[in-house]
């Protein structure tokens, strides 16, 4: 069984003190590197997918393409439904083969947001499917998703503890001041905020929005109860910056199998770096 849920993986990133990544994946090239990277520094690994990616790249490919990666790389790794906001999407996947989700109810009021999540949550538990959810909002964009930094609301430590408690998930996104997408200043993190809520929560915490952190944020962020990490953009962008750079010292280039090669590298130094700085490499 190589695709496996994110409960055990985290709670072993909680009890030992780091993180795990979960990298946003948007087409084969991507899938290749993580797998290959983490396998070369024995890290766990969650593959992360937004609706909008698999929608792209098709769950059924996603899923059938990452099975054989872990199995030639001998490296067991989650399948994430990164931002699923409906009840039926999550459980259509969850049949193809996922086994962890995220039920992002945080645009909706508490009570609305507990209720669905706590329906999700029954329905996953029943497949060994681990779920998280998140409490606040970030600021910034994903996919079509936007929240005007303004609205965007910090995660109250005591109502994440009541969140935890009427839903039963497996882990929980914050929001203590990171944002999606790419910073246009840098980012001060609530640390305080952090520690309280990991004094009101014991299940791991989850950061999104990490493309962009210094490694010290991201360190301090561990210490305070942080066992997953996201990251999307940085990834995105050193794909494109290689590929941009490539063509532009090669305008005739027309082998995928030529162009790929130095976007793939560029990848491959991002997941090094977040592997690293997540404390976990050897760990798997
Ligand atoms: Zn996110």
């Amino acid at each position: 069984m190589y695709v496996i849920s994110t409960k055990a993986m985290l709670q072993k990133a909680q009890r030992e003190g780091y993180a795990v990544p979960a990298f946003n994946i948007h087409n084969l090239e991507t899938l290749q590197v993580v797998v290959e990277t983490s396998s070369e520094m024995r890290s766990p690994l969650i593959v992360a997918g937004t609706p909008g990616t698999f929608s792209y790249a098709g769950i059924g490919n996603v899923v059938a393409i990452a099975s054989d990666l872990a199995k030639t790389y001998n490296q067991p790794l989650a399948i994430h439904l990164d931002h699923h906001e409906a009840f039926d999407d999550i459980s259509q996947k969850v049949q193809a083969g996922v086994r962890s989700a995220m039920i992002d109810g945080s645009h909706l009021p508490f009570t609305d947001n507990v209720a669905l999540v706590k329906k999700v949550t029954d329905y996953c538990h029943r497949y060994d499917v681990s779920v998280e959810a998140e409490l606040g909002r970030l600021g910034g964009q994903e996919d079509d998703m936007v929240v005007d930094s303004k609205d965007a609301l910090y995660t109250h430590p005591q109502q994440a503890h009541e969140f935890v408690t009427l839903t039963g998930i497996d882990s929980l996104a914050v929001a203590i001041g990171t944002a999606h997408g790419l910073y246009t200043a840098t980012p001060k993190l609530d640390f305080e905020r952090l520690a309280e809520i990991r004094s009101n929560v014991d299940i791991p915490l989850v950061l999104h929005g990490a493309s962009g952190l210094s490694t010290e944020d991201i360190r301090r962020a561990i210490k305070l109860g942080i066992c997953k990490v996201n990251v999307a953009t940085e990834l995105k962008i050193a794909f494109s910056d290689a590929l941009k750079d490539y063509f532009s010292t090669h305008p005739d280039a027309s082998d995928p199998r030529h162009y790929m090669v130095p976007a793939k590298a560029a990848m491959k130094e991002v997941v090094r770096k977040v592997i690293t700085d997540c404390g976990c490499e050897g760990k798997l």
